[in-house]
């Protein structure tokens, strides 16, 4: 334990750059202009959407933007409900907001910490036009319950797999099985390109018209250069980062691999303490993108984030609750959120932790236990 103190810090998450990485991105300043500049770019649209099992895939610079560009292709307008549950990365309800809709944040369920189905159908109202849903952590949501109550109800889905790459329900990935499902490779995720995000879909309109509102909402169909008939949005992924993207889609199984492997020695460091780890429900696969442990009795957070802060490791709280947000309306109602968020943290996993990293930090845990609280 004392050699930890010596040591680097141990970081939450960051990519795994390999010669692979460096290698495209090389290529991609020296030889990627002029008539190559978008070669990478389209070049990793089409792994992504092979990998996804998607018809289409759309690169975005953020995951935020690809959220604002699917609603918007999805059909969502000023003043519809958009129900989202309440504990999710801020980034899925902001789009929501720009475009002038209302989030409905609905509770989530004690198991996979993810929208509760059941809950989604009984805050359907008339003015309903999408569900978002989220696969926190890598947990997966209920994806046919979902789509069986948008089809009964003529609702849209949008996948949020900013979590989820790699994560699959009975063999399809997470992220595919949406009306559209959008990905982040912001330098946290399980694959990265600095900043950077992706949509997929199998509808071709949507795929269009997300295509179309990307480009100032210039028509290729128009056909006169600089006439637009309507105006867009720009949130392009440049060919520098796409290069990245390209190597790290060709190491996803490797890289979503070791994100279980790590997952797996939290399980045995684990084993005996009270709290839950991420769920892995029957028929899925999680790609566990962020360990996470829940424990069984309230206690000090920020007190515990001190105490590992103190020992080298980098740790994050569970989300708060979006409805517990200054600039949303508090909806204590979602109990199951506002109990767990109280006792969830988020625990280091990168594809360079080593298990000897592990042991040390599932040491430091049970220490701040055994001395500070339970
Ligand atoms: C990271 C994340 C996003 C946003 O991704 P950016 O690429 O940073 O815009 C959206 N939703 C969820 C669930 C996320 O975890």
């Amino acid at each position: 334990m004392e050699n930890q103190l010596l040591s680097e810090k141990i970081v939450i998450t960051k990519p795994s750059i390999t010669d692979l990485e460096i290698d495209y991105v090389n290529d991609a300043i020296r030889n990627g202009w002029g008539p190559k500049c978008y070669d990478y770019i389209n070049r990793f649209e089409k792994e992504f959407a092979e990998y996804e099992g998607s018809s289409y895939a759309l690169a975005t610079s953020s995951c935020t933007g690809a959220i604002h560009l699917a609603l918007m292709a999805l059909g969502v307008k000023a003043g519809d409900e958009v129900i989202i549950p309440d504990i999710t990365w801020i980034a899925s309800v902001e789009p929501v907001l720009y475009i002038g809709a209302k989030p409905v944040m609905v509770d989530v369920l004690p198991d996979t910490w993810c929208i509760d189905p059941a809950k989604v159908q009984a805050a359907i109202s008339p003015k309903t036009k999408a569900i978002i849903v989220v696969h926190v952590y890598g947990n997966l949501v209920d994806m046919d319950y979902i789509m069986e109550i948008a089809k009964k109800h003529s609702l849209v889905v949008l996948e949020d797999a900013a979590e989820g790459l790699g994560s699959e329900i009975n063999g399809q990935k997470a992220g595919s099985i949406g009306d559209a499902g959008v990905f982040s490779f912001h330098g946290t995720k399980t694959i990265s390109t600095g900043e950077g995000g992706m949509i997929v879909t199998n509808n071709a309109d949507v795929y269009q018209r997300a295509k179309i509102l990307n480009d100032h909402g210039r028509d290729p169909k128009i056909g006169k250069t600089f006439w637009m008939a309507e105006y867009g949005y720009k949130y392009k992924m440049s060919n520098l980062q796409a290069a990245m993207g390209c190597a790290q889609i060709e190491r996803a199984d490797d890289l979503v691999s070791r994100k279980r492997e790590v997952f797996s020695w939290y399980q045995e460091e684990l084993r005996n303490f009270p709290g839950i780890l991420n769920p892995q429900i029957e028929g899925t696969k999680n790609s566990y993108w962020m360990p996470t442990l829940i424990v069984d009795k309230p206690f000090d957070r920020e007190n515990l984030f001190l105490f590992m802060k103190e020992n080298n490791i980098d740790s994050r709280p569970f989300f708060y609750p979006l409805s517990s947000l200054p600039m949303f309306e508090r909806k204590s109602t979602n109990v199951v959120a506002y109990d767990i968020h109280a006792r969830g943290i988020n625990l280091p996993s990168h594809h360079d932790l080593k298990r000897s990293d592990v042991i040390y930090i599932c040491q430091i845990i049970r220490k701040f236990f055994q001395e500070f609280s339970l």
